[in-house]
């Protein structure tokens, strides 16, 4: 019978149950593990709780194996003794001349076709009729045994057996059949032959147990099974939940014990960890004696990927940061992500400086590659600063502290790039500080205000319009430049409030002028990226009613560096909407001859410190005339700014330059006093300029 058959016997539910979804099992194992989950747990070491399973279940295999075996041969023993005893009652019985053949004599002719029938009767194979001392005196087996009688010397051997089988005890042997017509299994059986209460003689009986053997083992084996199978429903299904469930708790436990040290987003090391590390390492041998930097990296207009492209997109770019970020790692190096798009990236035992700019370099390398996120190509800059121990700190937070502080300076100071720590950052830092909270509670409490500035033409010498710049006051009274505050509004996320107020503002103030005037307004590479600007033009337009020739969109050559696609949709739309595009600062950028192809400008403004050079270098006439000439030959106006003296208004009126700006011809103005420059006179110089003979300013530069 197979073992399934015999569970099957014994629990009528055991195939249906094998057969059951293992979603219903495992619902099954919690039930009944319920109770179970809920004792106190006993903690031991996952490999000693394996262990004593391991022994627990081989204790059992081989207790029940040992059970059964011992149960087996204590049965075969009664079975084969009661068919002994039954055959020496029955020669008692059935030979008259038993106790003659006993001492010696030979059997009747009857008496021994009883005692030969004897063999092959039920289970024996072999009957062996001997006197009380053990001689044997008739033996019946078939003629195919060999198997030799008992010779008095062997009895010799057996006189203890044979003493208690003459007291009336019976002696048995199992044994394996050793010789030819020998069973597999039989017991040999020593039974007193009693006549009353005399023994006359000993009967010697080989019983086969062959085949009672093989059936009692079957069904011990199948009891045994079966009573495992209880067993194993009663307690392995909730023993096997509560192990699900301890597994379960296991695992809980080891993902906390990982969130605990590590970034669950990215899995780089959280900052905590890194933390840690930096302290172990400043506090061991080797970090007391050997050098380390940390650095603090940032990365570039995040929250501009978040805002346009929605957290999902966010959150891939940070893993795909952090993937970038192990596989340009060294083994002494190790990278926190310490919140938001911070990460804190730890070397240590570093010769010098030449180790960390060699580790900021190759970061600055690994981000050049742009990100695909979805169908978006995205080109993220790293800002990094770097502190070095033990010249820029020798406690962790301090290290940390100041490479924080050296990483908002490269942020201040035009991004994607890396800087060490210097002690005069920490002032700049306070003042980034104070700056920042200016900028806070100016946007609150609407705290900016707009100055126009005159811009001249050259060739008629008329004001041609007034560029807005916004001014802010700080709490203290004092003046912040916007070129300070500006790029703080941008780390703060707050440029694009101010550019809208500016924006209406100048709109707004530039209606009410004679309508030959235009406005000019700068906007930041910050407010470009957003995508809004058009949308913000044609509402400040339409809402205070400026004509859109009048109004002209300064940018600078870091809007243009930026994502391309969104610059390019953006110029076209203002272009659609018949504004015009100025390109502030030209000459200052990397590669203004690229954009001026690639964007179609109405002007181009040359930046001061072309027009601050006059008269000091020789060169910057000819690049002055050159991009005269290139604005002639693009078909753009060109604007000259800083202008503050009268030797710099002659050389740019004699490289014929369209239009002028500067302190010369007039500073910034409130808007109560842009009216006196629109009915003023000429300024002296813009008046001469007219009658002047353009061969002899040329000849005077
Ligand atoms: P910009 O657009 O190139 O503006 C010209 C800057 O040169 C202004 O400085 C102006 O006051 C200054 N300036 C004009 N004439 C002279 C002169 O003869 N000599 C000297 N030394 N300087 C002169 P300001 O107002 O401090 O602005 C600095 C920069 O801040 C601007 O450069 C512009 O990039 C930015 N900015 C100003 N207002 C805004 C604004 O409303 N929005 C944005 N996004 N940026 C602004
Ligand atoms: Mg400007
Ligand atoms: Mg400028």
């Amino acid at each position: 019978m197979t073992a399934l058959a015999y569970l099957t016997r014994a629990c009528g539910k055991a195939p249906e149950l094998l057969a059951w979804p293992v979603h219903r099992t495992r619902q099954l194992c919690s039930d009944l593990a319920g109770p179970i989950g809920r004792w106190p747990a006993l903690e031991l070491p996952g490999s000693l709780a394996q262990a004593l399973v391991v022994v627990l279940f081989l204790a059992l295999v081989g207790g029940s194996y040992g059970i059964v075996r011992t149960a087996a041969q204590e049965i075969l023993r009664l079975q084969a003794e009661s068919t002994a005893r039954d055959w020496a009652g029955y020669l008692v019985a059935n030979v008259p001349d038993l106790r003659a053949i006993a001492a010696g004599r030979p059997p009747m002719s009857r008496s021994a076709a009883v005692l030969n029938r004897v063999h092959g009767a039920g289970n024996i194979f072999e009957l062996e009729l001997m006197d009380v001392e053990g001689h044997s005196r008739f033996i019946s087996r078939a003629a195919a045994t060999n198997a030799t009688p008992h010779s008095d010397e062997g009895f010799a051997e057996r006189r203890d057996v044979l003493q208690r089988v003459r007291q009336g005890a019976v002696e048995m042997e199992s044994r394996a059949g050793a010789n030819d017509g020998e069973p597999a299994y039989f017991n040999d059986v020593l039974v007193p032959i009693r006549d009353g209460k005399a023994t006359i003689g000993i009967l010697d009986v080989d019983i086969d147990m062959t085949a009672n053997r093989r059936s009692l083992v079957q069904v011990l084996v199948g009891a045994t099974a079966s009573f495992g199978l209880i067993l194993a429903i009663a307690f392995g299904l909730p023993g096997l939940g509560f192990w699900l469930r301890t597994r379960e708790k296991d695992l809980a436990e080891s993902k906390l014990r990982f969130l605990s040290h590590h970034d669950a987003l990215t899995g780089l090391a959280n900052r905590g960890a890194l933390m840690q590390r930096l302290e172990n390492a400043l506090s061991t041998g080797s970090g007391q004696h050997s050098r380390l930097a940390v650095l603090c990296m940032d990365l570039d207009h995040f929250k501009d990927v978040n805002d346009s492209l929605g957290h999902e997109a966010g959150d891939q770019l940070l893993k795909d940061v952090a993937e970038r970020l192990r596989q340009s790692l060294k083994p002494d190096e190790r990278a926190a992500r310490a919140g938001g798009d911070e990460f804190i990236i730890l070397q240590e035992n570093i010769a010098g400086q030449e180790s960390a700019t060699d580790l900021a370099q190759r970061l600055l390398s690994a981000f050049s590659r742009p990100f695909n996120i979805g169908p978006h190509e995205l080109r993220i800059g790293p800002s990094i600063g770097i502190a070095v121990s033990p010249d820029d700190g020798i406690e962790a937070e301090m290290l940390v502290k100041n490479a924080d502080m050296a990483m908002h300076t490269v942020k201040a100071g035009g991004r994607g790039n890396f800087r060490f720590f210097e002690g005069a950052m920490d002032k700049l830092q306070q003042r980034r500080r104070h700056v920042a909270e200016q900028v806070r509670l100016a946007c609150d409490n609407g705290g900016f205000r707009l100055n126009f500035q005159p811009v001249y033409s050259l060739g008629t010498g008329l004001l041609a319009g007034f560029e807005a710049l916004v001014r802010l006051r700080g709490t203290d009274g004092a003046m912040v430049p916007p070129a300070e505050f500006v790029p703080v509004a941008e780390e703060l996320g707050l440029v694009t409030r101010i550019g809208a107020f500016v924006l209406e503002t100048a709109c707004e103030q530039a209606a009410a002028w004679p309508s030959d005037l235009t406005v000019a307004v700068n906007i930041s590479p910050d407010e470009f990226r957003e995508g809004k600007v058009v949308e913000r033009v044609a509402a400040a337009l339409a809402k205070t009613g400026l004509e859109p020739e009048r109004l002209e969109i300064e940018v600078t050559e870091g809007v243009l560096l930026a994502d391309t696609e969104t610059t390019q949709k953006t110029i076209e739309g203002l272009k659609k909407l018949g504004v015009a595009i100025v390109l502030d600062d030209f000459g200052t950028g990397y590669s203004s001859l690229s954009y001026l192809w690639q964007f179609r400008f109405d002007k181009i403004k040359i930046d001061q410190s072309f027009v601050r050079a006059i008269g000091k270098n020789g060169n910057v006439t000819d690049i002055i005339r050159t991009i005269v000439a290139l604005g002639r030959a693009l078909d753009l106006r060109v604007t000259a700014e800083g202008v503050e003296t009268e030797a710099q208004a002659a050389v740019l009126r004699a490289m014929r330059c369209d239009l002028v700006q500067g302190y010369l011809y007039g500073i910034p103005v409130e808007q109560p006093d842009v009216p006196a420059f629109v009915s003023r006179p000429l300024p002296k110089s813009l008046a001469e300029s007219a009658n002047r003979d353009l061969g002899q300013a040329l000849v005077a530069v």
